[in-house]
């Protein structure tokens, strides 16, 4: 919602120029990120990676990115846009890959907003330079090899006079980093060479860098252009000419990462309720524990996928009524984190709290379902082992007495738990839909053109009902030929079967998980050793490790 100020008057809105780093979302500054969740308005290009438009929950988006063929939107197209949207009182954030003032045309934009008297701010960005240096174990300068760096740009106006004089630039900097330079190796080579520049200086080539899809080439610089074609080059692409490139050889550390070049496709649910309702992922969400740094730490590029919606029940009667009672319970077993969410949701809305679960036992199915109690301030009375729901219920089955009565407040799709408490002498076991699960079609369609396209290596699925759909959306467009509902005798043949039909290898969370998912026709490559986020990562470094996908080639 839009402040108003004075008569209709909206307030001035305001530009910030932001640099959305080289493609790595891990790369965005601090002051970014508190920009873009900020933000009324996105305007982005090509080269910002759209996981940072996540991180913008509130702001629509307006895509000007330009494309190869000079489609798209003029550079007075968009200053016009940014002005125009500023007039109107939005925050807009104009998100720009890289840094904004490295060819990134900031200049002008900013130009324009000072001409037309909008108030405008700049976020640095990685550059493409920095970033693709550092991925690549290049340091740009470095004592002894390089005191002076250029940053060039290999691409200008066609029937423009050439502004970059190669021959003196070959001559004056030591480490020269040159931006949009792929379409023009030869000329760059040949003038480069003729400004004194030795044939055999170690150049590189890096494609996508900070990308799991990054690609390298190393060459001498006389044999740069054909390296770049047999390496299959394309835009867009840094080339580094310079004695520096050859330390790569012995810095190169992205490469070691456990999860290096290893695209996670992460499904989680979107919860829509309780106060901090906003997508995993987010600062201060929920489900913080399921934040991405420690895939992307280990190395992995990592999107998340809200296929489920977790919303309100229809009818939250019956959950309020138990949270109203919940003393006359003497356990309550929560099988979801949501689940949590949802009941201390109910409670507040009863205007109770906490206090209300003074004299009961509380059990959970897992860490992530502990700590989304113990936010609530109740430290759980029980955390089965195997974390599943089938153990939690037969641990409390076994501490039942007389005349206790359980509530169960679950998930609408869960099937009931009844039975094993009653057999075991409970004398009421309630299970109450505390939310209902609502399937996001758009994102399941979102999942399955990333899986189409090759853009997911690993899927990691977290509940059957996810696995359920993503098997449903995604093989109903796959032409791979998976066997239906067939499970492979051999693990090693089940990822060897993905891997070779390009599609995703499965790590399911659990044992019901991994059923649900074979059962809808989908190969399972791994179980997690232990049913939470750890055992995940672990599960998908040993698989990655292991070497049954094949690395993605272009590591040299
Ligand atoms: N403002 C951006 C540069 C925009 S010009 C910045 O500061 O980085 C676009 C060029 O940047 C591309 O043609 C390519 O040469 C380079 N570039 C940007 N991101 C890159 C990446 N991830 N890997 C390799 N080159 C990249």
């Amino acid at each position: 919602m839009r402040v108003e100020a004075g008569e209709g008057m909206k307030t001035a809105g305001e530009v910030w120029l932001v640099g959305a780093g080289p493609g790595d979302p891990g790369l965005l500054t601090m002051r970014g990120k508190d920009v873009l969740e900020r933000a009324d308005v996105v305007v982005h290009d090509r080269l910002a990676n759209p996981a940072l438009l996540r991180l913008a929950p509130r702001a629509r988006f307006i895509d000007v990115g330009k494309s190869p063929d000079g489609q798209g939107y003029r550079q007075e197209e968009i200053n016009r846009i940014l002005i125009d949207l500023a007039r109107e009182g939005n925050m807009v954030v104009r998100l720009k890959g890289g840094d904004p003032f490295i060819f990134g045309r900031g200049g002008e934009e900013a130009l324009a907003l000072v001409a037309a008297g909008i108030r405008f701010g700049v976020v640095p960005g990685v550059t493409a330079a920095s970033g693709c240096a550092a991925w690549a174990g290049v340091p740009l300068t470095h004592r002894g090899l390089a005191s002076s760096l250029a940053l060039v740009t290999g691409h200008e106006d066609p029937g423009k006079v050439p502004q970059v004089e190669w021959r003196r630039l070959a001559a004056a900097a030591d480490t020269l980093v040159v931006y949009m330079g792929v379409g023009r190796l030869e000329l760059i080579v040949t003038e480069l060479l003729a400004g004194g520049r030795p044939a055999d200086e170690p150049v590189l080539l890096v494609q996508e860098g900070t990308r799991a899809t990054q690609k390298v080439v190393s060459s001498r610089l006389e044999e740069l252009p054909a390296r770049a074609r047999e390496g299959g080059i394309e835009p867009p692409a840094l080339l580094v000419v310079g004695k520096v490139a050859a330390l790569r050889r012995s810095l190169a550390w992205y490469e070691n990462l456990p999860l290096s070049g290893c695209r996670i496709a992460l499904t989680r649910p979107l919860v829509m309720f309780g106060e901090d309702a906003r997508p995993v992922g987010h600062a201060g969400h929920p489900f913080a524990g399921w934040d991405l740094a420690d895939w992307q730490i280990a190395g992995a590029e990592v999107d998340v996928y809200h296929l489920l919606r977790l919303e309100m029940p229809a009818d939250p009667g019956p959950l309020r009524q138990a949270a109203r009672q919940a003393g006359c319970f003497r356990w309550i077993l929560f099988t979801s984190a949501a689940g949590v969410e949802a009941f201390f949701h109910a409670l507040a809305e009863e205007g109770a709290d906490a206090r209300a679960l003074a004299g009961c036992r509380v059990g959970v199915v897992g860490p992530g379902t502990a700590a989304a109690l113990r936010r609530h301030g109740i430290r759980p009375d029980l955390v089965p082992r195997p974390y599943t729901v089938d153990a939690l219920v037969a641990e409390v089955g076994r501490r039942l007495a007389p005349g206790d009565r359980v509530l169960l407040p679950r998930s609408d799709l869960a099937a009931s738990q009844a039975e094993p408490l009653l057999r075991a002498g409970a004398e009421e076991v309630r299970e109450v839909t505390a939310y209902h699960t609502a399937a996001d079609r758009e994102e399941a369609a979102r999942l399955a053109r990333d899986v189409v396209a090759g853009g997911v290596d690993v899927l990691v699925l977290t509940s059957a009902s996810t696995a359920r759909m993503a098997a449903q959306e995604v093989l109903a467009g796959w032409a791979g030929g998976v066997p239906g509902g067939v499970e492979p005798p051999l693990a090693g043949m089940e990822s060897s079967l993905a891997a070779g039909a390009g599609l995703p290898l499965v790590v399911a969370i659990g044992p019901v998980t991994a059923r649900a998912c074979r059962e809808a026709g989908w190969p399972v490559a791994a179980v997690a050793p232990t049913h939470d986020r750890e055992g995940l990562l672990r599960a998908v470094v040993d698989l990655w490790q292991g070497r049954r996908v094949p690395r993605r080639p272009g590591v040299t």
